[in-house]
């Protein structure tokens, strides 16, 4: 039996940041990985895909890069070396990632383990004892109970995309929220037909309606049917029904991607008393489950199924560990201020509130939408007439900003500012005061914030 401080389970995003910050603070510390460490994200989640759009994306501005006078004859591409790259992004970080935990003197095993209880994890046939345990067993996949989708060798889920040996000429894409609008656009810039079929009556159930709606509207290359179920699949052949009616999309691969699920069987054993049920494990704000220390971070909790808010939570899981053997205040995670992004084409990305679930919790809003034809940036790289809007949500009395949305490019890259000014309690008048770099697609939330339409004109 060998004993340790804390015992991880699960090297993704919020295992092995948990993992890294214990070791650091001088706890042993075993983090058990069932395939590879870096987890959904590193090896068949955010880093891959980003690896293919960045791909994807160089081709199809190569292909319209003439209106810029830059004529470049023949482009194709060769979808086996955006492979290789897609492989050597993924193995540069893993490797980052397997160093960062030996220098932390973090002891990596792998194999699948197995919480039996109190402090007792069972790892390679052996038993081993840690004071805390911290469950970071991550996601998987969804596969819908549909006729003809078991055993269909044209229906892939997104680890399957990833891999697949050729780009096909027609996608079918069943489901519109961030996982499929990123594939969406993955192989609508490599020039495939491709088709997204979502239940709901927009994409993107996060974002803003009308952000939805222009992201949708102004995304090339694909087709949406909206409020629409998938009946049955036979081969590529994907029926659907809307309003009654019932139509076929002819696909020559099929993208599963209607939602992920908590790894809630496994490594749990019956009888431990372990408060979860089918959407994660239930853990408090200090990431705290219901058994004494034993804490749960990331997809598993079912708390924001992103790597970043993943990150976050071991972070706080650690922390709080290390707190309660100090003293040491607790530290809390805030749901509510994790930014979200969408790397499709265009991007997206927004932090904090909509407007609509303002008015749903009874807080006076006012809110500014401008297209980012207000950028001068955008203007000069992408013209007036490409679509991109920021939307601004605050309380009408006070100016607390409670929602920033953006639809465009580097939306990702602006909106950790804007998760600040949600952190901070930030008001209209302050952003007014802040100094954005020009040109600069940012200086939309500034120009937003003049715009609205309340608050006193003075910054302080
Ligand atoms: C296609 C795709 C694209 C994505 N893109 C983004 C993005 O751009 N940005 C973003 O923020 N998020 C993105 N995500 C989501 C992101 O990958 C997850 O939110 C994140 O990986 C969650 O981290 P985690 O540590 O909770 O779990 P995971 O990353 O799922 O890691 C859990 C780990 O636990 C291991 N494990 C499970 N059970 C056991 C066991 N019994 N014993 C040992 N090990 C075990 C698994 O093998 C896995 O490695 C994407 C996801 C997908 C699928």
């Amino acid at each position: 039996v060998a004993e340790f401080d804390v015992i991880v389970l699960g090297g993704g995003p919020g295992g092995y940041i948990a993992a890294e910050r214990l070791a650091r603070a001088g706890r042993s510390v075993l983090l058990a990985e069932k395939t590879a460490v870096g987890g959904t994200c590193l090896n068949v989640g955010c880093i891959p895909t980003k690896a293919l759009m960045g791909c994807a994306k160089l081709y199809d501005e190569a292909r319209g890069s003439a209106r810029f006078g830059v004529n470049a004859a023949d482009v194709s591409y060769d979808w086996s070396v955006m492979q290789d790259w897609k492989a050597r992004a993924v193995a540069s970080l893993v490797g980052g990632v397997t160093g960062m935990l030996k220098r932390a003197g973090v002891v990596v095993q792998t194999g699948e383990a197995g919480w039996r209880g109190g402090n007792r994890v069972v790892l390679g046939g052996e038993v081993h004892r840690g004071r805390d345990i911290i469950i970071a067993t991550g996601s998987s996949p969804v596969w819908p109970d549909i006729a003809g989708v078991a055993g269909n060798p044209l229906v892939v889920d997104s680890t399957g995309l990833l891999e697949v040996a050729a780009v096909p000429a027609r996608l079918a894409v069943v489901g519109g929220g961030v996982i499929g609008i990123e594939f969406a656009s993955i192989f609508a810039r490599l020039g495939t037909a491709v088709t997204v079929i979502e239940a709901l009556d927009e994409v993107l159930g996060v974002m803003d309606r009308s952000l939805a709606a222009r992201l949708r509207t102004s995304a090339p290359g694909v087709d949406f049917h909206l409020g629409t179920v998938v009946e049955a699949i036979d081969g590529g052949r994907v029926t659907c029904s809307k309003g009654g009616a019932t139509f076929g999309v002819e696909a020559d691969l099929v993208l599963m991607a209607v939602g992920r699920r908590p790894n809630v069987t496994g490594w749990l054993a019956e009888g431990t008393g372990l408060d979860f049920d089918a959407r994660g494990v239930r853990v408090d704000d200090r990431m705290a489950t219901n058994v004494d220390h034993v804490w749960a971070v990331g997809d598993v909790t079912g708390r924001g199924a992103l790597a970043h808010a993943a990150y976050r939570m071991g972070e706080v899981a650690a922390a709080n560990i290390l707190a309660r053997a100090t003293g040491g205040a607790a530290q809390v995670f805030r749901a509510e201020t994790v930014p979200w992004a969408v790397y499709g084409y265009p991007e997206a990305a927004g932090v904090g509130l909509t407007e609509e679930a303002c008015r749903s919790r009874g807080l006076a809003v006012a809110s500014v939408t401008l297209p980012l034809g207000v950028s001068g940036r955008f203007v000069a790289e992408h013209g007036a007439s490409r679509a991109g809007l920021v939307k601004l949500v605050a309380e009408t009395a006070s100016g607390v900003v409670r929602g920033v949305q953006l639809v465009g490019p580097y939306a990702p890259e602006i909106i950790w500012g804007a998760a600040h000014l949600l952190e901070t309690g930030s008001t209209i008048a302050d952003i007014r005061s802040l100094v954005f770099p020009h040109p600069s697609i940012s200086e939309a939330i500034r120009e937003a914030a003049w715009a609205f339409p309340t608050e006193e004109r003075n910054p302080r």
